[in-house]
């Protein structure tokens, strides 16, 4: 036996869509199937407008172009993230802020982000990590008050929901991510959701190299012209057609994944209650889509040792994020707001188990009983 960390599902139905794709005669960007994708994305989520990008990079990309950010402007965002969360505003000249996260769900911590905002501050970049929601409406008000945009990070929260919304529609705009790692794929691949209809417009301009093409495409204009900054945002039909068939399946997707991530809670339960470990923690305002199953164990000496015995049973197991604000570049472009005590714990303790549709019952047992021996070796 061996298992990987992730191994990318296949439905029955990529090879399929793709090779009508072709039959249809055309393979660039806003095809049929990338329209059956925005159109699927607009009525299961419930935003004003969705639109495939190449990858979650892209359509952060995409958010801090709209929301207008200027050299040496201040977007807030947690140190615990992905480097696109902050790269995509630092490409624009702006500095991210890096505030502590919660101990419980790893997410920003919404009680410090007052503290931080100054007179160059534009916007909050909450990202729902493992899937597992954010406290957005506490988040929301602090940036009503202080006029800031709400740009979500929701690589990682496709399903996922806060107070029966979905992640990515709860901000003025969001981003999903179809990256092979995350729960619903096409490679590379992700989506910006514009839920205030005013960005609407000019995020079709700034997706299609900063030209009106969309509209003319629509009858709206008799020819197409540069009138925006802008870049090539959009896949072409290949990666819409293969995402059609995973969005199709989604449900079962996200079915599946929560029956493996129960099975991993429940198996640990008896470790955390005899302080082997820390489990997951959701608030009662989230429903999660099990994108990601971790354990936080008591140091990095310990995770280290895991890590190796997990790999010496044919177990990949990995860790997560070196928080940005110790990262070369998170130095250089970045700055931190207070301490980042819960940051650097967490990053030492984590440690994410594999999580994936075709994950079978004899894999996860085996994962299962490797940390059980692991830990029952640890306290002779
Ligand atoms: C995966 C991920 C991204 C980047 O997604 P891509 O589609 O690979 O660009 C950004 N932010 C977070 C939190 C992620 O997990």
């Amino acid at each position: 036996m061996n298992i990987p960390f992730n191994k990318p599902h296949l439905t029955d139905k990529e090879m399929g869509y793709i090779s009508n794709a072709h039959a249809l005669g055309r393979l660039s960007g806003d095809g049929f199937y990338t329209k059956k994708c925005h159109s699927w994305l607009e009525k299961r989520m419930k935003t004003k407008k969705a639109l495939l990008t190449h990858s979650c990079t892209g359509a952060l990309e995409m958010m801090a172009i709209l929301a207008n950010v200027k050299k040496g402007d201040e977007v807030i965002m947690p140190s615990f993230t992905f480097v696109s969360t902050a790269n995509a505003f630092v490409l624009r000249g702006a500095i991210p802020v890096f505030v502590d996260i919660r101990p419980d769900t790893l997410n920003l911590d919404e009680k410090l982000i007052e503290g931080a905002i100054t007179r160059k501050t534009k916007a909050i970049v909450p990202v729902h990590y493992a899937g597992v929601a954010c406290e957005m409406d506490t988040i929301k008000k602090i940036a009503r008050r202080h006029n800031l945009l709400v740009l979500e990070d929701a690589a990682q929260g496709v399903f996922s929901k806060y107070k029966g919304k979905n992640l990515g529609t709860i901000g003025e705009m969001g981003a999903y991510s179809f990256h092979e790692t995350k729960n619903v794929i096409s490679g590379e691949g992700g989506a910006i959701l514009v839920n205030d209809p005013k960005f609407v417009e000019r995020a079709e301009i700034i997706r299609e190299k900063g030209t009106n093409r969309s509209k003319f495409f629509r009858g709206q204009v008799d020819k197409y012209t540069w009138v925006d900054i802008g870049s090539s945002y959009l896949p072409g039909e290949v990666i819409g057609a293969f995402l059609m068939a995973q969005l199709e399946k989604a449900a079962e997707i996200t079915k599946k994944r929560i029956r493996i991530w129960r099975k991993y809670h429940k198996a640990f339960a008896e470790l955390e209650e005899r302080g082997f470990l820390r489990r997951p923690i959701i608030p009662e305002t989230c429903e999660h889509n099990a994108h990601m199953y971790y354990i936080l164990v008591k140091n990095l000496k310990v995770r280290t040792e895991l890590l190796e015995f997990l790999q010496k049973k044919n177990i990949l197991s990995v860790f997560h994020y070196i928080p940005l604000h110790s990262s070369p570049a998170g130095k250089k472009y970045g700055r931190k707001h207070g301490s980042m005590k819960v940051t650097n714990d967490i990053s030492d303790r984590l440690t994410r188990l594999p999580l994936f549709y075709d994950l079978t019952t004899q894999e996860i047992d085996h994962v299962i009983k490797s940390i059980h021996t692991f830990f029952e070796k640890k306290q002779k």
